[in-house]
């Protein structure tokens, strides 16, 4: 069985590209993994997703726990089979939808109670119940529970936040099984505050994990203020292990952070625009419902490879959202997921070239100001 280990390839300035290798196969790096929340990257199959070269997806806990539940996944032989991706998957904690879905949830030193979102039902997140959730569900990579701190947040109640994460972290780290081939990350958190999120990188390092994510970004901090945290952190960070920005962003957010050293990136803007007629082009963000389209022979992007581009034109994608027809959903998805794989493959291209910046800079030329929604 393969050992879990991450390998620098290349860098380029702070960036790196390199290979994850995992039980369930390699991951080239730079990488956007597709949110498949429940079981499925919405609106497409896994043959899709697999077509467009994404080689990892990220499942949700949350969603998993409560429907239908890891010990039936777990009974169904894990994740990748209920969902027929044979390839690596992450899981995310549960913790940030706990705290941006559920109802009356209630915090503690050691876990969270809280309420289905679907149907009311109590349910009970510790660190070790969501490890033996994500192990049930068989993840490639499994992250730690951790607190997800407001923004924003003061000083003492980043620390007091932050603190709670990293006895969390431990917990975790003392309840996951190694197994050779997986993985289990912890996560940076401290808000904005350099000082406190050295604090917890050195706190992670200390306990010890397979790579780092850096956690508690993109949730209305703006992007400045991002990459602002990704300088005071990088540095704290060990070179030889993958880096995870979780929940990031936009194809602009995703390049600034790869020239900043971030390895793994997921997301669900990408599907999410897809199902309501926003698509990320080499030519900027297009809304398909404009009427300019309408009457548009032209492919959405010439240089795109998926479906949506080679076999349809532009008013056919308008007249889909127009109907309301569930392809437009399905095809413009597609395209977008496809557009996030071509952008991370060029990224890591170009750094293997050592030609990054240039690259970067000719990427943002393309971009059109955005349509008015
Ligand atoms: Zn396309």
């Amino acid at each position: 069985m393969t050992a879990f280990t991450y390998q620098i390839v290349a860098t380029d300035g702070a960036a790196r590209a390199g290979i994850l290798r995992t039980a369930h196969g390699d991951v080239p790096t730079p990488v956007f993994m597709p949110v498949g929340t429940a079981g499925t990257v919405k609106a497409m199959t896994a043959d899709s997703v697999r077509a467009t070269g994404a080689p990892i997806v990220l499942g949700n806990t949350y969603h998993l726990m409560l429907r239908p539940g890891a010990e039936r996944i777990a009974e169904l032989g894990g994740l990748h089979r209920f969902m027929d991706w044979p390839g690596p998957i992450l899981t995310d904690s549960g913790g940030f939808q706990v705290m941006s879905l559920a109802k009356l949830r209630k915090l503690d030193a050691d876990g969270v109670t809280f309420q289905s979102h679907l149907d009311g039902a109590t349910y009970r997140l510790t660190p070790e119940r969501s490890i033996e959730i994500q192990h049930l569900l068989d993840a490639t990579v499994t992250m730690v529970l951790d607190e997800c701190t407001s923004f924003p947040a003061t000083t003492d109640a980043a620390r007091t936040s932050m603190q709670l994460s990293m006895e969390w972290a431990r917990r975790s780290r003392d309840a996951f099984r190694p197994r050779a081939g997986y993985a289990l990350f912890g996560i940076v958190q401290g808000s904005v505050y350099p000082k406190l999120r050295e604090a917890s990188a050195q706190a992670l390092l200390r306990i010890g994990f397979d790579g780092y994510a850096i956690g508690g970004l993109a949730i209305g901090e703006g992007q400045a203020t991002t990459f602002a945290v990704l300088d005071a952190t990088m540095p704290h960070l060990p070179e030889q292990a993958p880096r995870y920005l979780m929940g990031v962003g936009t194809p602009d957010d995703l390049i600034g952070a790869v020239q900043r050293g971030v390895d793994m990136f997921d997301c669900v803007i990408p599907t999410r625009a897809g199902r309501t007629a926003r698509a990320y082009t080499s030519r900027g963000v297009f809304n398909l419902r404009n009427a300019r389209f309408a009457g548009d022979p032209a492919p959405l992007d010439a240089s795109c490879p998926c479906p949506a581009c080679t076999r349809h034109s532009r008013a056919y994608l308008h007249h889909l959202f127009k109907a309301e027809e569930l392809l437009g959903p399905m095809l413009l998805t597609w395209h977008n997921v496809q557009y996030y794989q071509d952008l991370m493959r060029g990224l890591r291209h170009a750094i293997t070239e050592r030609r990054l910046d240039a690259h970067a800079n000719g990427v943002r030329a393309g971009w059109l100001p955005e349509d008015p929604a």
